[in-house]
């Protein structure tokens, strides 16, 4: 079959599937469920493909709520990725019910390519995005090695086929100090608060010579008990992101000295650590994304280059891409003014123009799916990734 008809036909399943599709994505939206708790989520979209003929294993890589969902036979294996994770307090303000139900009605639509040109296409469920990183257990299971490529499309104010998603680790840090009464003997106290303004005022100092694309984040979780005791205790968390892993190693150490600093300076006693989830670099596979940009461009969208005015965090799509092919595009849903992670964007990701990015979204993926599978295509896929 000529890969325009298959096209065709991709498009039509993909309208066929619009009032389901449309009716996940608002049933995730009107029941927000924070990360590696999407239970509900999980069920409805398992459910979905099971009933669309896809072999289902649900709680991969120790998670329940991960799904893996199969249809055809062996290699090629195209994965598409659902997130379905929420925020707290703001819902759905990343839109992750829109990832969720286009990759699922991609999924469906792409039946009908591999009945053709046979291989698989796996719909991967991947909770836990924001803060847990999912996808990081679920590389660290091995579930990327049988995979060829893959793909997963974010809501956004810009139509954009690759994104620079910074790497990112988080620190937990604690000050012990010593309390005391703050008026009466303060002389006797260590106080673990100031050793945290030190060591918030060390990290404001350094961020005037860092990398422009860098970015040094906290918050203070404990900062005493009363103001008339010397905080004999205070605690924070930092995000430290860089465009690659060399400048992020660097960075880390020099953050961690500030905290150093302030425990001398300040005489409180400093534990710390590391979490083991580094949010890994976005390593864009440019011939998935210009058969991608192909696709949303034929569906009449305007393709924008990355412009990282609009920035993009870090994603845990990040560390997939280091092991596989791998797109991350982006489906305009608002106008440039809405900002992600906001309650505006929580209900735009339930609006008209959430429904058509979804829509557009699917449609895009299940054609690039065509694409891939054409002869010599993923050789072209894989070469790239290799010397990328
Ligand atoms: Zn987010
Ligand atoms: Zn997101």
């Amino acid at each position: 079959m000529e890969i325009e008809s298959l096209k065709r036909k991709v498009k039509n399943s993909v309208e066929l599937q619009r009032q389901q599709l449309i009716q996940l994505s608002l049933n995730i939206h009107d029941n927000p469920e924070l990360g590696l708790e999407e239970e509900k989520a999980s069920a409805w979209l398992t459910s979905y493909l099971e009933d669309s003929g896809f072999q289902v294993e649900r709680g991969i890589a120790g998670l329940a709520t991960a799904f893996r969902a199969t249809y055809g036979q062996g290699n090629p294996r195209i994965a598409l990725l659902a997130e379905y994770d929420a925020l707290p307090k703001i819902g759905h303000g990343c839109g992750h019910n829109i990832i969720a139900a286009s990759a699922v009605g991609a999924g469906v639509a792409s039946k009908s390519i591999v009945d053709q040109l046979g291989g698989s296409v796996v719909v991967l469920g991947t909770p836990g995005e924001e803060v847990l990183g999912g996808k990081i257990n679920i590389v660290k299971a091995g579930a990327f090695k049988e995979i060829d490529a893959a793909m997963i499309v974010h809501p956004n104010m810009r139509n954009m086929v690759t994104v620079e998603a910074l790497a990112c680790s988080t620190l937990d840090v604690e000050f012990f100090g010593r309390p005391a009464h703050a008026a009466a003997q303060p002389y006797r106290g260590i106080n673990a608060l100031e050793a945290m303004i030190l060591a918030f005022t060390a990290i404001n100092s350094l961020r005037q010579h860092i990398k422009g694309e860098a970015r040094i984040h906290g918050i203070i979780t404990d900062g005493g008990e009363a103001p008339n005791i010397v905080p004999a205790h205070s605690a924070a968390v930092f995000l430290i992101r860089a465009p690659d892993n060399e400048y992020l190693d660097e960075l880390k150490d020099k953050v961690l000295n500030c905290f150093v600093g302030a425990s001398v300076s300040s005489g409180a006693r400093l534990e710390y650590s590391w979490r083991d989830r580094t949010y890994a670099p976005m390593k864009n596979n440019a011939t998935l994304a210009r058969l991608f940009s192909q696709n949303l461009e034929s569906l009449g969208r305007r393709v924008d280059a990355f412009d990282p005015r609009f920035g993009f965090g870090s994603t845990d799509m990040g560390n997939v891409s280091q092991v596989v092919p791998s797109i991350h595009p982006t489906i305009a849903i608002v106008s440039p003014e809405v900002l992600i992670h906001t309650p505006e964007f929580a209900s735009a990701a339930a609006s008209e123009a959430g429904h058509e990015g979804l829509m557009d979204a699917a449609k895009a993926m299940a054609m690039t799916v065509a694409d891939i599978l054409q002869p010599g295509m993923l050789d072209k896929i894989r070469q790239e990734f290799s010397h990328g």
